[in-house]
């Protein structure tokens, strides 16, 4: 069990770690030229701003656009702190879904936990 005392450094640590790898990332689409689409995010102002779209990866773009849904969320929620290994607590927050990892990178941990069960 964590002691509360433990909690606040988790939270600190959660907070330093917290970024776009903590997105559980689905396979991308192909463009018309076959390719792997490339991920963008909208810099124009707008009701639009940041969010994600694929796009055509070639230099002749064949105008592929496809907005990039909202994936699945899979957060850190906690850090157990064993003395070894250091485990991660994770959590899918449209499943509720949770489990641990050795892995500090929470899509890799999630895949490794959809293998494994
Ligand atoms: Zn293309």
């Amino acid at each position: 069990m964590e002691d509360p005392s433990s909690r606040v450094l988790i939270d600190t640590i959660l907070a330093t770690f917290g970024n776009a790898h903590d997105f559980y990332e689905s396979p991308r689409p192909r463009c018309k030229h076959g390719m792997v689409c490339t991920v963008r995010k909208v810099k124009k102002e707008g009701p639009t701003q940041n969010r994600l779209f694929y796009c055509c990866s070639q230099i002749d773009s064949c105008g592929v656009f496809e907005w990039k849904e909202i994936e699945p969320r899979v957060a850190k929620t906690g850090f157990v702190l064993f003395s070894d290994p250091l485990e991660y607590r994770y959590k899918n927050e449209d499943t509720g879904e949770t489990f641990t990892s050795t892995n500090i990178n929470a899509k890799e941990a999630y895949e490794e936990f959809l293998l494994s069960s």
